[in-house]
């Protein structure tokens, strides 16, 4: 088959069309974390044809891993999930650039992982996490997709810096894990990663693709029970990160 065949379904769609591919093509994307949500967001991008796509995550992969991470074999047991995430994409798509960091996203290198990146997708498992790469963001105008599951449920939401709300805006400060719902405590079914990395990754294509105005909702969907809830949310008119520009995750003086 030829090259320019493998996203015919894609230009021939009047939301993306050839411009738009290109646009893919020339877009780079990070994806914080490679377990349930990054893996299988990072396939997607990947098919789509985002042109370069940095995995970061510093663990390895588990057996308990391959119930719900994609991409992942019995074979990759033991290997870095970047780096096997990674080389399963390259055999997916040879076409774009695939950069791997064994690395734990942390105050102290993420803007330096941020360098000319144009979106984040959100595939971290914890919210302290998710608060430093909203001070990052933030403060370097990238936008980035929020995605969270734990259990049958999942959540996703986009944050464009200063055009929507963010993260603080949504939840001033992180809830300690121990109450809040997380796949640790709670178990997680494999089908509810999919379908919240399926939301986030158009949402993702959409602003790569310059949909700047994406309705800034909080978009929530539990599974097992069907029920999807879509909640504005606006942005703060005193939030600390995105109005008065404090970024105290990043600089280390949260409490
Ligand atoms: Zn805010």
């Amino acid at each position: 088959m030829e090259s320019s065949d493998r996203y015919l379904r894609q230009t021939s769609l009047t939301e993306i069309g050839a411009a738009g591919q290109e646009r893919l093509r020339d877009s780079t994307v990070l994806v914080a974390g490679c377990g349930a949500l990054g893996s299988n967001s990072a396939e997607i991008i990947a098919r789509a044809g985002v042109g370069k796509i940095i995995l970061v995550d510093s663990d390895t992969v588990e057996m308990g891993n391959l119930q719900r991470q994609g991409l992942l074999r019995e074979a990759d047991i033991g290997e870095h999930k970047a780096e096997a995430v990674g080389r399963a994409l390259q055999g997916i798509n040879s076409e774009i650039e695939i950069d791997f960091k064994v690395e734990r996203i942390a105050a102290d290198n993420i803007e330096r992982l941020l360098a000319g990146v144009d979106l984040v997708l959100d595939g971290f498992d914890n919210m302290p996490s998710r608060y430093l790469l909203n001070d990052a963001c933030v403060k370097h105008g990238v936008p980035w997709i929020f995605a969270a599951v734990a259990g049958t449920f999942g959540m996703t939401m986009p944050i464009i810096p200063h055009r929507t709300a963010c993260l603080r805006c949504l939840s001033p400060d992180p809830v300690p894990d121990e109450f809040v719902l997380t796949a640790g405590n709670s178990g997680l079914i494999n089908t509810i990663p999919r379908a919240i990395v399926s939301l986030q990754a158009t949402l993702a294509l959409k602003i790569l693709l310059g949909a700047l105005d994406v309705p800034a909702t909080l978009t929530t969907y539990d599974i097992w029970q069907n029920e999807f809830t879509s909640l504005e949310i606006k942005q703060g008119n005193d939030c600390p990160c995105c109005v008065r520009s404090e970024y105290p995750f990043l600089e280390g003086t949260s409490p």
